[in-house]
């Protein structure tokens, strides 16, 4: 789960991370009224839930309450990586003398956390860590162990040179640590971490991501989601509890148990299709849950034709036949279905199938190349 830029530098300050002040708004009389209140220079900078803001014309300086105004309604006005502007933030501006970069993530290769320093921060982080990698200074973190302090002082001299920068920078090594174990995220950023007075660091952007299988323990975090984030079928399918994940192609996708759908996404593409949807069912399917699935890959138009590949295990195959039949009696099924069945109850859900008029096979390998010929 991804949050803003506000909702994240709000999370810095709780963890003690010094972060300047903000006000979120959406229109420009607001943005003029924010940076009236702030009575100094200020960024207005859009909102969206992407980074590259910046070289996309999303963060603006500006002199006056007026000239903010006028720059919160061009960026207001964009749309970034195809997401519309709908809120800018107005804050004091800094000065900035120099840009850090400060980042944790997962190293799932070497199962720790990894901490990045960089003295060369800013918008071309990501081009720097391709070209001269070596800019980027790195060092693991094993939550159980704590940081290896001699090896932080270590890394912080390199990127730091000197104090009070090099004491500042611990400390706010520490608490974005604390936060991210503290909220279960998978990745903290400050870009930049920027040197605003001689002596004085702050953070002048955040990216925090999460874990979406942690924010549960955290009503806080859970409390900051953007329904942007999701498709609107996406959105749908987590309030009636299916595992969904939107994707490009037009053959929709029915399947019990994550492994089974990734796998069924592979055969898909092995035989030359695209797959529309990455679905999970679920263990114990209801029928209502066939057919809310069916109803949801129908909503995108792009679906040519739709595969259900159900290995009954826990999940009954006649509780899926139940809900296929009830779909084809209270919706227009517009596309072919193919459907493959096999294991618990299968006899059975065959049955109420052929009442239903409808076939189904018991080879992965012929169904999946029938719904690709279909579609
Ligand atoms: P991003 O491009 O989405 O990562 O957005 P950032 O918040 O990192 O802003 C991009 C760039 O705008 C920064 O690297 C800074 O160079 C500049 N910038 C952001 N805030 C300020 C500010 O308060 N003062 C000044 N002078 N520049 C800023
Ligand atoms: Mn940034």
């Amino acid at each position: 789960m991804k949050v803003h830029e506000y909702q994240g530098r709000a999370l810095f300050r709780e963890f003690g991370i010094p972060c300047p002040p903000d006000v979120v708004v959406n229109t420009p009389d607001d943005a003029r009224q924010a940076a009236a209140d702030f009575a100094e220079p200020v960024v207005v900078k859009a909102q969206v839930l992407v980074g590259g803001r910046g070289k996309a014309g999303g963060v603006k300086l500006a002199q006056t309450p007026d000239e903010a105004a006028e720059k919160a309604e061009a960026i207001l006005a964009l749309t970034i990586k195809d997401l519309p502007v709908e809120k800018v933030m107005i804050a004091p501006a800094a000065d900035i003398l120099k840009e850090y970069y400060v980042g944790l993530t997962l190293d799932r290769g070497a199962r720790a956390i990894i901490l990045m320093v960089s003295s060369a921060g800013g918008v071309d982080i990501e081009e720097l860590a391709v070209t001269e990698p070596e800019k980027i200074l790195k060092m693991h973190i094993q939550p159980a162990d704590g940081i290896d302090e001699a090896a932080l002082t270590d890394l912080l001299t390199q990127a730091f040179e000197r104090e009070p920068l090099i004491t500042q920078a611990r400390e706010t090594v520490h608490n974005l640590l604390r936060l991210f174990l503290e909220k279960d995220c998978s990745l903290v950023e400050i870009n930049p971490y920027a040197l605003i007075t001689e002596d004085e660091l702050s953070a002048l952007d955040s990216k925090i991501n999460f874990d979406d299988n942690g924010t549960f323990k955290h009503p806080d975090i859970e409390a900051l989601r953007n329904d942007e984030e999701y498709s609107a079928d996406e959105l749908e399918a987590r309030r009636v509890g299916l595992s969904f994940v939107s994707m490009d192609g037009d053959i929709g996708c029915i399947v019990n148990g994550a492994g089974l759908a990734m796998a069924t996404m592979d055969l898909i593409k092995h035989f030359g299709g695209e797959p529309a949807n990455f679905l999970d069912v679920g263990g114990s399917s209801n029928p209502e849950k066939v057919l809310n699935a069916l109803r949801i890959i129908l909503n995108n138009p792009r679906v040519k034709a739709i595969l259900i590949n159900i290995f009954g295990g826990i999940t009954r195959c006649d509780d899926i036949a139940n809900g296929l039949l009830m779909a084809t009696q209270q919706i227009d099924i517009p596309v072919p279905m193919v459907i493959r069945l096999i294991g618990t109850n299968d006899a059975e859900g065959r049955e109420i199938l052929v009442k239903a008029g409808l076939t189904s096979s018991e080879n992965l390998t012929e169904a999946v190349q029938a719904v690709v010929k279909q579609a």
